[in-house]
């Protein structure tokens, strides 16, 4: 590991991620996120190039717009460091190394699934389906062994959600389907641990948040976010994770 290259890496993240707080933002609502400038949501002022600069602009501005002063999302710096922090993991991780574009691909796709996810409880099919491509040359240069488990991690996955969802008639998605079958890809067997670690985590935090009543029995919570969480663990650390797990019954 070297600090100068992780922490380029860890700038180069949150620039990033003050893109994917627009692709994430933008591509539900089908608006372009090439052309038109940012604008304060309440005013509708553009925002000044000075005032584009990730994370620092926030605080500079003690996250208020310049024109109104109306507050703007803390969704926004919170992105930008995020993907910052989980680009510069995935080097420290990886290295230069093929895993290593494996982890910036999810992260890129995990965030703005994030964002999307959580503001309007979509996970857009074109998103998917730009990472598809993506996700299959990554296992071509870099197969799983078996080559095919990649195939089976997808095929399993999408019938497994497609049965949960005909059983419970909620709960999960047509978007979590089609999410974690492209996961699938990725993950090959291993995606039944992100599965049984997204429900988990689902679990947990859905009992916390009616707990601290944040929500109420009635209002859905968006899945999205816990594949996303049980995706990364498990693509960082799922082997220390199933050997953890193992331990506990087997020795
Ligand atoms: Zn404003």
């Amino acid at each position: 590991m070297n600090i100068l290259q992780t922490s380029i890496i860890f700038i180069y993240g949150i620039i990033c991620g003050s893109f994917f707080n627009v692709v994430g933002r933008r591509l539900p609502k089908k608006e372009s996120f090439a052309t038109s400038r940012s604008k304060c949501p309440t005013c509708s002022t553009p925002i000044k190039n000075r005032d584009l600069i990730p994370v620092f602009s926030y605080i500079l501005l003690r996250g208020k717009c310049r024109n109104c002063h109306q507050r703007i999302s803390p969704l926004y710096p919170t992105i930008e460091l995020l993907t910052g922090v989980l680009f510069a993991y995935s080097y420290i991780m990886f290295g230069w190394s093929i895993e290593f574009a494996g982890a910036i691909l999810l992260v890129s796709l995990s965030v703005i699934i994030l964002v999307s996810d959580l503001l309007y409880m979509i996970i857009p099919d074109r998103l998917l389906l730009f990472f598809l491509p993506l996700f299959i040359i990554l296992r071509v240069l870099a197969p799983l062994d078996p080559w095919y488990a990649s195939l089976i991690g997808a095929i399993g996955a999408y019938l497994l959600i497609a049965l949960i969802i005909l059983i419970s008639k909620g709960g999960m998605g047509g978007g979590d389907m089609k999410l974690l079958a492209l996961l699938g890809i990725l993950f090959g067997y291993k995606i039944i641990m992100v599965f049984f670690l997204s429900t988990l985590i689902g679990a947990l935090v859905t009992i916390a948040l009616l707990a601290t009543k944040t929500v109420n029995r009635k209002q859905p919570v968006p899945f999205g976010p816990f594949i996303i969480m049980a995706a990364l663990l498990t693509y960082f650390h799922g082997d220390a994770l199933l050997e953890w797990y193992s331990g506990l019954f087997f020795y």
